[in-house]
């Protein structure tokens, strides 16, 4: 039998979906098994820092590296990673694009805190207290890592190799992944690991180049399952996402949020999704534009849920400590 690989699997600032992907993959969990020791998994066994840090410089084939990075530990260990390992792959949506955490990125930091700690309804916190980096007990100091005031990408704190998208991954493009990895048959440093076409592209639904009157969500539509939802005004991000999948929420007539990632040749998934349907909106003038607009609920948390991280557009945030 060839050597096993060395795997590396960590999470940062994400659901933990992805791991439980990585279970998914049922009976190819025992090929994987087969052709890799797993030398760092902290959401499935009980590692430290220690354990990371005990490991040699490029002594791990690979480390897929779920979450966005949030915090001042999560960036560490990325950079700890990163140095320990030959291939580097931002593994899911929030990794590659900033996923679902990055719609933080539309608030401040304190605004967050206020929201979380101090607002909610739930929340009985008469003292006022919110997370500090360090805080003095009679024990000594306690410290925390710092929070701060944006999400990054994974791309955006240290150099990643390879991207395999989805929120989660599907266990299909997970097996391609690694398939890939353990065969070294990659394609180029910097690719998404993944279809080259768009979902719309094998949507099975029928395309009539009809215009948009009005948006509507989908429980106020009477949804024809044959018709693009596009078409019948529910906001859907299959011309600018990626294909690979399966048609999840398509199958399921929901419209697609675009965690496949922006598609091949695609730079900012929300600003192209914003062009493609502005192109197909019923209007006249810029009155007509505004008053149709006006019905369209949540735009940014629609057109970048996945992919705010990495907006040319929108990306004000661009300090973020
Ligand atoms: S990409 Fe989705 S499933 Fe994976 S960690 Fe982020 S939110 Fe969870
Ligand atoms: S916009 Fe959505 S529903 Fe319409 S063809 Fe594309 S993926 Fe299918
Ligand atoms: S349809 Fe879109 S949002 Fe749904 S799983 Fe596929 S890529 Fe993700």
């Amino acid at each position: 039998m060839a050597e096993k690989i060395k795997i590396a699997i960590y999470w940062a600032a994400g659901c933990g979906g992805c791991d439980v992907a990585i279970l998914d993959t049922n009976e190819k969990i025992l090929d994987i098994a087969e052709a890799a020791d797993i030398v760092l998994w902290p959401i499935a066994m009980d590692y430290k820092y220690e354990d990371l840090y005990a490991l040699e410089q490029g002594s791990i084939d690979v480390c897929l590296f779920n979450g966005a990075v949030r915090t001042s530990e999560q960036e560490e260990m990325a950079k700890a990673l990163r140095s320990r390992s030959k291939i580097m792959v931002a593994f899911g949506a929030c990794a590659a694009w900033g996923g679902i955490p990055a719609l933080a990125n539309l608030f401040e930091r304190e605004e967050i805190f206020k929201s979380s700690y101090l607002d909610t309804q739930t929340t009985i916190n008469p003292e006022k207290v919110i997370p500090l980096t360090k805080c003095k007990v009679p024990e000594g100091e306690l410290t925390l890592p710092r929070f701060y005031n944006r999400v990054w990408t994974l791309n955006q704190v240290i150099d990643v190799d390879y991207y395999v998208p989805g929120c989660p991954p599907t266990p299909e493009t997970i097996w391609t992944a690694i398939e890939a990895i353990v065969s070294g048959n990659l394609p180029p440093k910097g690719s998404v690991i993944g279809s080259l076409k768009s979902l719309c592209d094998t949507c099975p639904k029928e395309k009539t180049e009809k215009k948009i009157t009005e948006f509507k969500r989908p429980y106020e539509v009477m949804i024809d399952p044959n018709k693009c939802l596009l078409e019948q005004g529910i906001i859907c991000c299959g011309p600018v996402t990626r294909d690979g999948c399966g048609h999840r929420c398509i199958n399921a007539n929901m419209p697609c949020r675009g965690c496949y990632g922006p598609s091949e040749k695609v730079a900012d998934q929300g600003a192209k999704l914003l062009s493609a349907i502005a192109s197909i909106m019923d209007v006249k003038d810029e009155k007509g534009a505004q008053e149709l607009a006006a019905t369209w609920e949540d735009p940014a948390g629609t057109v970048y849920r996945f992919s705010l991280a990495k907006s040319l557009v929108f990306d004000y945030k661009k300090g973020g400590e």
